[in-house]
């Protein structure tokens, strides 16, 4: 497994191998990872000759206030965790590269970014065009032919794959299920933040949206939505957003949709902002995890 630290080395590195018929495939991440991180990187290795991992907690994706100098991070760990994995390339640069003096430009979904966790009361619109912005640039110097993301992050899957198919980015991007504990609490880095007590009461998030889920059939969706709402609130959870949107557009879903639902939720626990989603097929009355 090779480090590459700057855009440079990368570039040098792709240089050398474009010409070959070997499939790439890019996991992008912010490290300190995880089983969820893991299935992405298992699924790059089935498909891809070349797995390039990227590690860089990006810091145009913060906002003020947000918790980008407390991320969690443990380089040796991730690299370990990495090789096990079978990744052949970590690029893992420093800010002041990604971002050298001058650096002017940003790249930025509109309509979907300003929804869910794009509000003002959410990240705010600057989020998305941060992950874009630094997702472009990755898939411009990796030119990979997957990139791997996950759908516990669904609102960004979708405006990833927007911007993708905008921009003619050739690469196809493979979104993958949530991986989660076994009482069904998504993983994520950001659980690390949890007390023990929090991390209980967590657990009540992807119940809230097996609620809905549950009694979206009989009840509709408002009921559904507020069936998913009390459950958190009888945990001591308000939500930030508890919404039914279509995946691909991110418009408000309506009562019997013929259309997969997405049901996305954001929310505080004790101080840590978790997000978790459920897409509910109505043909089915299932469900995708
Ligand atoms: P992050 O390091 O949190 O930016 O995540 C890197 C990638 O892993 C993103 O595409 C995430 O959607 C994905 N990911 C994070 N948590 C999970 C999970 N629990 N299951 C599946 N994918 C995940």
């Amino acid at each position: 497994m090779k480090v590459l630290r700057t855009p440079a080395e990368l570039r040098e590195v792709r240089e050398r191998n474009r010409a070959s018929s070997e499939k790439v495939g890019l996991v992008p991440t912010m490290g300190y990872l995880h089983e969820g991180h893991n299935s992405l990187l298992k699924a790059a290795r089935e498909q891809a000759d070349i797995v390039v991992m990227s590690l860089f907690v990006n810091p145009t994706q913060f906002r003020a206030g947000e918790d980008l100098s407390s991320y969690p991070r443990d380089e040796d760990r991730d690299f370990a965790i990495a090789e096990q994995a079978g990744v052949d390339l970590i690029y893992a640069p420093d800010p002041g590269d990604v971002y050298p003096s001058g650096f002017a430009t940003e790249v930025e979904v509109t309509g979907l970014t300003e929804v869910l966790c794009g509000s003002e009361d959410g990240r705010g619109p600057g989020h998305f065009s941060g992950v874009t912005t630094i997702v472009a640039k990755l898939l411009n110097a990796v030119d990979p032919d997957f990139a791997y993301f996950g759908q516990k992050d669904a609102q960004q899957a979708s405006v990833i794959k927007r911007m993708a198919e905008d921009l003619d980015f050739r690469t196809e991007i493979i979104v993958l299920p949530t991986v989660r504990e076994r009482d069904g609490l998504a993983m994520s880095s950001r659980n690390a933040y949890l007390s023990p007590e929090s991390r209980e009461r967590a657990t009540a998030i992807w119940a809230a949206l097996l609620e809905t889920e549950r009694t979206y059939p009989e009840a509709g969706l408002d009921a559904a939505l507020d069936a998913g709402v009390h459950h958190l609130q009888t945990a001591g959870i308000e939500p930030e957003y508890f919404e039914a949107r279509y995946p691909g557009t991110l418009d408000p879903a309506i009562d019997d949709s013929e259309e997969a639902i997405l049901v996305a939720v954001a929310a505080q626990v004790d101080g840590t902002r978790l997000i978790d989603n459920i897409l509910i097929e109505p043909g089915k009355k299932g469900s995708t995890k």
